[in-house]
Order: structure tokens, then sequence, then C-alpha cells
């Protein structure tokens, strides 16, 4: 079956077919952080949805490439560097690290490139000159360079491919130097700012004389060096389409470096934003959650993953700590059941379970419907659970089982938490135990029961014996 997905370009479900001719190579471009401050939850919605892209293109038998640039100068940044005193790098480089971290706390997988742009500049500066070539870009009277919309349009291109624009509204010579602006604001946009007192030391010289890029200028010049002027894939979030990804476009294709009839990008795909207890999330409402601070709640990075995943992308979802905890116990029936059936394979199986890779293939190539490929995962939860509890299941089945869920785990990336250490203190206290039930002496079997409770560990008997597991 053929992947479909709703390409924001077209505003419909396509069937999705790479630009490689060999139908293998894809390249994915997600726009990355901006490394200002610590990301929200909203952010990792949007870097989740793209990890999830590529897993399952991976799962298609797709070799993807995926690229996600780190935004490290732009307008926010260059007021907090400002405000912290710190320099540049300085500054961006804790919180670069810290996205790392929780990049991988939520089980993404790392992008195999992660360009700087500040590592970018001559490319940045060489299509800007080439913009200004093509008559596509001009130099103002503030010193800084301009995209120019009417010129762009004037050559027969399009502005507001994936945005409806207003072009009654474009009054000629009015130009917007910030990087976001409303549709309302359409004007010609900056892409390169030239020096001025506030940016302090980030500057680079230019053709134009010193400053630095624009935002948008910034991801045309990475993704078109590393996966070519035309590829076939951009993620980001809904808030990025205008101006950001409008942007990217006229840049892209007024630099005129695609082959004759291709575009800059095939398929555009955007995620919803999140909500958060049902607000827009706020400081002020008290519902601005970083990664960080659901850990300290006490939550793990693949409940949130898992939370995060069982949303549609193209869906505004409300993220609730009450779902987190529905998140926790779902995840337990499957690890549960994973370890039953453990016991009982021994090992994993060469065999998998065709039906059950069907439906949840069936459900993720449309349109990536998440909630059909885990409502199979759940039947098959249901069903393996009966049969266990009715001897049913053989070892070859439960093999068979374990195998199929590692592949079906390499799409959603839940992962089961792998064997967790007990410590040794754990260990002796169970084996106390286990003596004093051998002997009769149920109180005290009981009072070291209720002291690894105290310790956090759940005693289970298991036909194999008991075991301790994390409360
Ligand atoms: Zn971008």
């Amino acid at each position: 079956m053929a992947l479909k997905l709703f390409n924001t370009l077209t505003r419909s479900v396509e069937e999705f077919t790479p630009l490689d001719p060999s139908g293998k190579g894809v390249g994915m471009y997600c726009c990355g952080p901006t490394v200002y401050d610590v990301a929200h939850i909203g952010n990792f919605r949007t870097f989740v949805f793209a990890d999830l892209v590529r897993r399952y293109l991976e799962f298609k038998g797709f070799a993807v490439r995926h690229v996600m640039n780190i935004t490290d100068v732009e307008d926010k940044i260059i007021k907090r560097v400002r405000e912290s005193g710190a320099p540049l790098r300085e500054y961006t480089g804790q919180y670069e690290a810290a996205f790392l971290e929780d990049l991988q706390v939520l089980g993404c997988l790392r992008p195999h490139q992660m360009p700087r742009a500040t590592e970018h500049i001559g490319e940045i500066i060489a299509l800007i000159e080439k913009l200004i070539a093509r008559g596509f870009a001009y130099k103002a009277a503030d010193g800084s360079v301009y995209f120019s919309i009417e010129k762009y349009r004037g050559s027969g291109r399009q502005y507001g491919q994936l945005v409806k624009l207003n072009f009654d509204e474009l009054r000629p010579g009015e130009r917007v130097s910030n990087d976001e602006y409303a549709k309302e604001s359409l004007a010609d946009f900056a892409l390169w700012k030239a020096r001025l007192p506030e940016d302090g030391d980030v500057f680079w010289p230019s053709p134009w004389g010193e400053g630095r890029p624009g935002w948008h200028i910034e991801c045309s010049a990475m993704s078109m060096k590393i996966l070519g002027p035309s590829f076939d894939l951009h993620i980001g979030g809904e808030d990025l389409i205008f101006p950001h990804h409008e942007d990217e476009i006229a840049q892209s294709e007024g630099a005129g470096l695609q082959p004759k009839g291709e575009r800059f990008v095939k398929y555009w795909l955007h995620g919803a934003h999140l909500m958060v207890e049902g607000k827009k999330m706020s400081k002020s409402l008290g519902n601005f959650f970083t990664l960080r601070d659901l850990l300290a709640k006490g939550f793990t990075g693949r409940e949130i993953r898992y939370l995060l995943l069982t949303a549609h992308y193209r869906e505004t979802f409300n993220f609730t700590l009450e779902g987190l905890q529905s998140a926790r116990v779902s995840l337990m029936r499957i690890d549960e059941c994973l370890t039953k059936l453990r016991e009982l394979a021994g090992s994993i199986g060469a065999q998998q379970d065709a039906p059950l890779l069907s439906e949840f293939s069936t459900a993720l190539d449309d349109d990536l419907n998440v909630s059909g490929a885990w409502g199979a995962i759940f039947d098959w939860v249901r069903d393996t659970n009966r049969r266990l509890a009715d001897n049913s299941m053989d070892a070859a089945g439960a093999a068979a089982g374990l195998a199929t869920w590692e592949k079906l785990d390499a799409v959603f990336g839940v992962g089961a938490p792998s064997e967790v250490e007990v410590p040794a203190e754990i260990n002796d206290l169970l084996e106390a135990r286990q003596a004093a039930r051998k002997a009769k002496d149920f109180k005290k079997a009981d009072t070291i029961r209720d002291e690894l409770k105290a310790k956090g560990w759940i005693i289970e008997d298991t036909p194999k014996g008991a075991r301790v597991k994390k409360a």
C-alpha cells in the first residue's frame, strides 16, 4: 500500500512518491529549534511528529536523510544575548545541548544532519547575491537587503503557495524587518539585516556591509545546500506556514536552482498546535510546560512521547496531566503483555504476525492515522492476554509476537523499558522474603514485602518464582 500524506501545498491528501528516480531515497527537512530558551512541550510535538514521519518512511523501506537546522542567530536570540551579556555561541550552546538531551529523552532519533545557521553565513550570502542578480532582492536605504514580492510576482511566480494572501493590502515600498509578522502585514521581508548598535558583537561582513541574516533565508540556504534545490519533505509546526515557509519557497524558487518543472519542496507537512489543559499555553496561566517541568512531575519521556503520538498530527491536541496518567496505564498494559511474552518465548522469533503488521501499516499509510495503528496494537494486546490466560499460545507464537512488536516499535519508539536494574539491596530483601516464606514465617515475609513497597518495589509472584518491579 502506498503512503498518503496531507500536502499543505495542494491542500489535499496525496500519495507519497519521492523525487529519487529509484523511488528509495527521501530528503526531509524539519525546521529546528531557535535556541534562545528551553523548548516547550508544544515545540516538541512538532519534533516527535517529524520523528514519526522519518521512522515510518524507514519502516516502509525508504532511505531517509533527515535534516534539522539549529537556528542560532535571529531576533529573539540577539535580544537574549544582549540581556545576558554572554557571547552568542556560549548563550546558544547551552540551549542547543538542552534541546538535544530533551530530544533523546523523548526517544527521537537524531537527525542525520543538524546544520547551524552561524556556520552557513557564506551560503546565505551567496543565495542573497543570487536573488539580487535575478532582480528579486534589493538593498534598501537602511543598509538591509529585502526580498521584493512585487518583482517576484511580476516574473510570473506565485507568492502565497501555502496560504491565500490579499495583495490589495500590499502597499508598494513597504518593508518588514522583523522575522515574524502576520499575513495582514504582508510586505518585502529582510534577507540580510544591517548591523544595529543593539546587535552587539553579533554581525558578519557581507557585500552589503556588516550585518546578519534574516531567519527565513537561513532555512533556504541550509536545506538546499544539504538536500539539493529540490527535495521531498519539509516539516514544521503550522505556525511556520506564514511567513516562514512561504518566504522559504519565494527565496528558494526565486534563486531558480531547481530543475525545470520541479518545486523547492514536493510535500509540505505541518503539525497542528498543542493546547495544554484546554488552553493555549502561557506562562501566566500556569500551563506552560517544558519537558523538564513534566519530568520533574514524575512523568517519563516515553509517557510523554506516547501521549503526543496518540493524536493525529493535523488535529489540535489537548495535552493534559490526566492524559499523561492514562498514557502511563496504557504503556503498562503493553509492558506487562510483553513481559509475559518474553517469559514464554525465551527468544525473539523470526516469524512475524502478518495481519497485525498489515493493519498497523494500513492505518499509518492513511495520512499517519495513529489512532488506527494504536487500535491495532491494543487489540493485539487484548488478544494476546486472552491467549496467554487460556494457555493457547505456544513459545513460537510468543516469539512471533515479540518480533512483530519490535517492528511496530521501530515506528512509535515508545519501547518497553529494558529490564530495570534491581539494586543488590532490593534483591537481598527479596531473597530474605522468599526464605521467610519457605520457613513459613509469613509475618516476617509480610514485613519485608512492606519494606520493599516503602522503597518503591512491588513483589510479583510468577510461575517462575517471585520477582520485583518498580511500583
Ligand atoms: Zn525553517
